[in-house]
Order: C-alpha cells, then structure tokens, then sequence
C-alpha cells in the first residue's frame, strides 16, 4: 500500500517549488512530480514586483534573490518615434512596501534556489522524471497516476496541487475548462552584451510602435555587466526558424536603436513562443487545487505572469496548511479561489491586455492622448504613486485580501 502524503505538489516550476517549500516549513507532508530530470533552464520570466518580495522574505528567498538578482527602482515609458515619455521613479513607494524597486532575476536562477531549501526539509520529497498521467479522487484523498521510467504506479494524498503550467494535465484531468484565447503573434525574446545604457535607457524601458513594440530588460546573467534582453511581438509572415534567425534579431535592434547596420549586437539567447490570455474557470475541484500558469496565463506585458502565480502559491499554502494540520474547514479552500480567480480576471487579464493595446495602439490622436496622460501623471507624485500602486501589483494584493 502506498504512503499517504498530505499533499502532491504536480510541478517543479517556480510556483510548484515555493508550494512545497512553504508547506514544507509550515510542517506538511509534501511530494513533488516533475516530468523533467531536473529544473528547466530557458528564457522566461524575470521580472519581480515588491509585494512578491514581500511574501518570499518570511521564508529567506528574497535576501537569496537579493543577492543575486538587480535592483530596478526607474523603468520608462518610451516611444519609438517620440523617445522618452516617463521616467518612473519607485522610489515614491517607499512608504508602501519596504522594497520599492523591481527585482530582475533569471527565473531559472529563481528554482535552483527554492530547490536547495526545499532540500532541507525531511518532511518534503521531490521525485524528478515523474510525469503525472492521472487522478481519481474520493471524499478521503486523491490517487495519482505517475509514470517514472516506463513504470506506472499509485500515489496517494489528501490533496493535490496542479502547478504543472498553462498545458496542465492536473487541470484537465479533472475537467477544469482553461477559458480565454491565444494571440496570433508570437513573441520572440533575445538577449545580448550590447550595452543600452549609454543610450539613455534604464534597466526596464517599454518602448510603444505600431509596428512593433519591443520591451528591454536588463537581466543579471551570471554578474555584472549582465545581458540586455528584449522581448518583441512577430507576425505570421515570419516563420520560427526566420525569427531565430540572428540577422532578424539584429535588425530589430537597428531599427529600434537607430543604429546603422555595421552595428553588429551580439546575440547570446533567442526563443520563440505563444502567448495566451487564459483563466481556469475553477482554481479547486473539490481535493484537487491549480496554482500558477496553470490557473491562469497571460501576455508577459507588465511582468505579472510569475509574480501572480507566487501570490497564489502563498495564498494557497497558508490556507492549506491550516486545513491540514490545523483541521479548519476546507471552504478556506474556496476562499483561495475567490480571492486569486477574482484578481486574475480583474487585474492581470484586465491590465496585461490593457498594456499591450496601449503599446500597439496605431491610431496617431489616441496615441498622443495617451502620452499627454502619462506626462501628466509622470509630473504628479501623487498621480504617480497611485499609477504604480497599480503597476507594482500592490493594489492587487489589496482586493485579494479585501474578498472575503
Ligand atoms: C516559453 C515561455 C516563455 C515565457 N516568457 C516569459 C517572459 O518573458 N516574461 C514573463 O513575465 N513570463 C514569461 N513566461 C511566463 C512565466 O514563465 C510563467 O508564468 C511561469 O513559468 C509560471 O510558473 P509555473 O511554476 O506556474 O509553471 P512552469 O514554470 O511552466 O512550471 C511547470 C512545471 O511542471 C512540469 N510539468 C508539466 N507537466 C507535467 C506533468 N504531466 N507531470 C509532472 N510535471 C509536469 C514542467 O516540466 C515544469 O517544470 C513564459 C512562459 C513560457 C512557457
């Protein structure tokens, strides 16, 4: 007879890692599935916001990331015909959150440091090259179907966690429907040594074109300079070995730098993805709970993706751990829904589209209008705060926590 786990975290990504730990040092017995033999290495997402630094520092993770990671207080609103537009300084925040910056860091240096504490915990198992197949689930506990070397066998919980991403088999196998659509363009992420700085540009610039919008982030690679990394939409003319071509990176970069085409940018990562509006239309199937991509995905305009699915990983493992150890009611559970599935569809669906219309927009008189209302924001501390309030996602916390 298999053991019985509190609870079976379906996912080593990010969100997965940070249920486990979490459960882990609250006391619960917790194991975790991965598909893949260790944790992914690629181009994702690297931006964090203060109210996720402010959740991971009860657990060491933020003075980890601290370390490695690059501190952001100004990013810009820049256009590509019209250049600078707003300079936005969060430092205004300061007496909002105690981190009043964003924090750029490889998410794929983000799982390496969540493993290591994880590895810590002797209540916590992580089974790398398992692959979820399935799950039946009673009144009791869940039975989960996993296959590990072509060996399919039973694990049992009493519950389980789907934080198996956007193409999750937790969610489907328990019927949950992923509602929304999917982009027609792609996005293409590339970085490079070229320095931007000298250029006038901050560590994260959003640069609006209707043709085609590019978003800079310097990333902190393995230390300093660090690599500068865009991220651009493509249409469907292009195919992907087009995109991935190094010559169609670098023209993006003359174009958008104004630079002649001697100016050669040293392309060190390229990637080519889909992107998708979605929302689980429940985030709890009775024993069985999505937490991160898998509840919910969306365009990577604003950096809200990873950060939300952190928000609910903290949300959920707090009111997990009191229903499994503390015996409170599993309508705490619902709670978890309400409070992240509201926010999602209100906020990070909501903003993340607003973001990229604004940044695509082609109609020349909307465009400047939209200018005239950032400048006049930007020259207003009190408009500014309230406008990145918003943008740091700590009004979002604030309507989470205000649902009952
Ligand atoms: C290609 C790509 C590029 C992205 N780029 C950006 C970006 O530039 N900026 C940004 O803000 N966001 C970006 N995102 C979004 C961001 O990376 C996600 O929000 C984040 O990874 C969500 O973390 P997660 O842990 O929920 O899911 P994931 O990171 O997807 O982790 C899910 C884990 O589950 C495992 N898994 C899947 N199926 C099974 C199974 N059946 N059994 C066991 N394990 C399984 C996977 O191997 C993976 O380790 C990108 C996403 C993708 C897919």
């Amino acid at each position: 007879m298999s053991k019985m786990h509190d609870v079976i975290v379906v996912g080593a990504g990010p969100v997965g890692l940070l249920c486990a730990l979490d459960l882990a040092r609250r006391g619960v017995r917790v194991c975790v599935l991965e598909l893949e033999p260790s944790t992914t290495i690629d181009l994702r997402a690297g931006t964090f916001h203060p109210p996720t630094l402010e959740m991971l520092a009860p657990l060491g993770v933020t003075d980890a990331m601290l370390e490695i990671g690059m501190k952001v207080p100004i990013w810009q609103s820049r256009d590509l015909e019209e250049g600078l537009i707003a300079e936005w300084d969060m430092s205004i925040l300061k007496d909002d959150t105690p981190y009043p910056f964003r924090l750029h860091l490889e998410q794929h240096r983000l799982t390496p440091i969540l493993l290591e504490m994880l590895s810590k915990h002797d209540n916590a198992e992580l089974l790398f090259s398992h692959e979820f197949l399935s799950l039946t689930q009673n009144a009791d506990h869940v039975s989960v179907l996993a296959k590990h070397q072509d060996q399919e066998s039973h694990l049992l919980a009493h519950w389980v966690i789907g934080a198996d991403g956007g193409k999750s088999a937790v969610r489907k196998s328990v019927g949950i429907e992923f509602d929304g659509y999917t982009w027609p363009e792609r996005y293409s992420v590339v970085s490079t040594t070229h320095d931007f700085s000298h250029l006038g540009y901050a560590d994260n610039a959003y640069v609006s074109d209707p043709d085609q919008w590019v978003a800079f982030f310097r990333m902190p690679d393995k230390g300093p300079p660090g690599l500068w990394r865009m991220t651009i939409p493509v249409g469907q003319s292009y195919t992907d070995e087009e995109i991935l071509d190094p010559k169609y990176a670098n023209s993006v970069f003359q174009r958008v730098l104004k630079t002649p085409p001697e100016v050669q940018y040293p392309i060190v990562h390229q990637s080519v993805y889909r992107v998708h509006q979605r929302v689980a239309n429940q985030f709890r199937r009775e024993r069985v709970l999505l937490a991160g991509d898998s509840a919910h995905v969306n365009n990577p305009l604003g950096g809200f993706g990873l950060n939300s699915g952190i928000h609910d990983a903290m949300n959920l493992t707090e009111k997990l751990s009191r229903v499994v150890l503390g015996g409170e009611s599993s309508a705490l559970l619902d709670l978890y829904e309400r409070q992240r599935k509201t926010v999602n569809m209100e906020y990070v669906q909501e903003i993340s589209i607003k973001n990229k219309h604004n940044l695509e927009e082609a109609d020349p008189q909307v465009r400047h209008e939209r200018f005239a209302q950032l400048r006049k924001i930007n020259a207003s501390e009190a408009l500014s705060r309230e406008y990145l309030l918003v943008s740091s996602m700590i009004n979002s916390i604030k309507k989470a926590n205000s649902i009952s």
